[in-house]
């Protein structure tokens, strides 16, 4: 390990003075906005205070020690820890073990997860390691859901995965909450229905390319939870809806999904959210996307062209995968892979693919977790469901 690692470690023993008795740690092992984590391992302490028995004990088990920011405010911090403990009992859940503190420091205690890092095998994870990826994190999502809470950061250095044994750990409640449905004043998208009298008295959300702004409204600007990473925000978030719901989590697991069907990283890549909502007007078209801003109470003004209907998942990823064959590629039964892998129209676009059967169903499913309308999109528990996950039923 570089010697810069080597000092942040003995730093971290000298600000924790009782650290080095309960731990032993090894390395780094990541940095997030809030943290750094750290690989460690419990020293067994002796009953009988034998020096021997206080060697590394080989039978212990290998930890995450996350380190939380002091510049966290103590409710995060509690909220967080709190939330894991809540969490605890998932196999696809990372349990906390244990919280250090001293001062205003706090370290948590995890299970270490042995784990790829997520751009070495997006490219090259099989259909069935996306299957298992999938699952686990579907089964981790029902879980939190089951216990009301939003983890709001579903993303894939948030799920820690190794490919080889095909399992995954859902970690990170930095951002999580704990589902309260609200009441007075609720975004529309409650009744779901609402008629054109109504929508013309909704705040005008104006989308041009290179700057959105709200015009001409002299009312306060929205404001909602937007905790989470761009991206992966669910449309709900970027309009600001104060009704969000854990069925944003499932949205962003979609786009992880679309991620690994696609073969790219990061799918999404604006700078801010009025960028974010262009990407899915990209995709969703602009007649999606006023119908979905309707429903959360804005009008949606938009003077992107040619951008009026939804471009079809099948499509955008038989043209992702064709895009990276080589010239002379073959795909299955020895055809050029053009020609089995897409359904071209008569300008000569993809518009479908011959993926077959699993292909289709990981689509369906992402079309479905990738639902643009909030009060229409499935939760975990019915997605686990789903004919691509048919191998896993019981
Ligand atoms: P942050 O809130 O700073 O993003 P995370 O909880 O996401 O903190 O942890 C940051 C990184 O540390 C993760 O992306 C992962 O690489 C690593 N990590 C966290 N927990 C574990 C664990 N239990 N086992 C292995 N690696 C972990
Ligand atoms: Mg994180």
């Amino acid at each position: 390990i570089p010697n810069s690692i080597k000092e942040e470690i003995i730093e971290l023993f000298e600000s924790f003075p009782n650290l080095n008795k309960i731990y032993e740690i090894y390395s780094k092992i990541g940095e997030g906005t809030f943290s750094s984590v750290y690989l460690g391992k419990e020293r067994k302490v002796s009953r009988f205070n034998n020096n021997h028995d206080n060697k590394r004990n080989k039978t212990s088990s290998l930890v995450a020690l996350k380190k939380i920011y002091v510049t966290s405010s103590p409710q995060r911090i509690f909220n967080e820890l709190n939330l894991l403990y809540i969490l605890r009992g998932n196999e696809n859940v990372a349990p906390l073990l244990d919280v250090l503190r001293y001062e205003d420091q706090v370290i948590a205690v995890l299970p270490y997860y042995k784990h790829s890092d997520f751009r070495d095998f997006y490219r090259d994870l099989p259909l069935i390691g996306i299957k298992n990826y999938m699952f686990d994190l579907f089964q981790a999502i029902e879980f939190i859901h089951k216990h009301d809470v939003i983890h709001r950061d579903i993303k894939p250095t948030n799920f820690l995965y190794n490919p080889f044994t095909g399992k995954g750990v859902l970690v990170d409640f930095g951002l999580a909450e704990k589902y309260e449905p609200v009441i007075n004043n609720a975004c529309p998208c409650i009744n779901g229905g609402f008629n054109d009298e109504e929508i013309s008295k909704f705040e005008k959300l104006s989308v041009y390319p290179k700057n959105g702004y709200l015009k001409d409204d002299q009312r306060p600007g929205r404001r909602a939870n937007r905790a989470g990473t761009r991206g992966f925000r669910a449309p709900e978030v970027l309009f600001k809806c104060n009704c969000q719901t854990p069925l944003i989590d499932i949205w962003s697991a979609g786009v992880m999904l679309l991620t690994l069907l696609s073969r790219r990283f990061p799918f999404f890549n604006s700078t801010d959210d009025i960028e974010a909502i262009m990407e899915l007007i990209n995709i969703y078209g602009t007649i999606e996307m006023k119908e979905c801003a309707n429903l959360h109470g804005l009008n949606l003004d938009c003077n992107i062209p040619k951008m009026k209907n939804k471009i079809s998942f099948s499509a955008i990823i038989a043209n992702s995968i064709l895009m990276d064959c080589k010239e002379g590629d073959t795909f299955a039964e020895d055809s050029p892979a053009w020609e089995i892998l897409s359904v071209i129209d008569k300008r000569g676009r993809i518009i479908d693919n011959k993926l077959g059967n699993e292909y289709n169903n990981a689509i369906d499913l992402l079309e479905k977790s990738m639902e643009l309308y909030s009060n229409k999109r499935e939760n975990a528990e019915n997605l686990l469901k789903h004919e691509f996950f048919k191998e896993f039923r019981t």
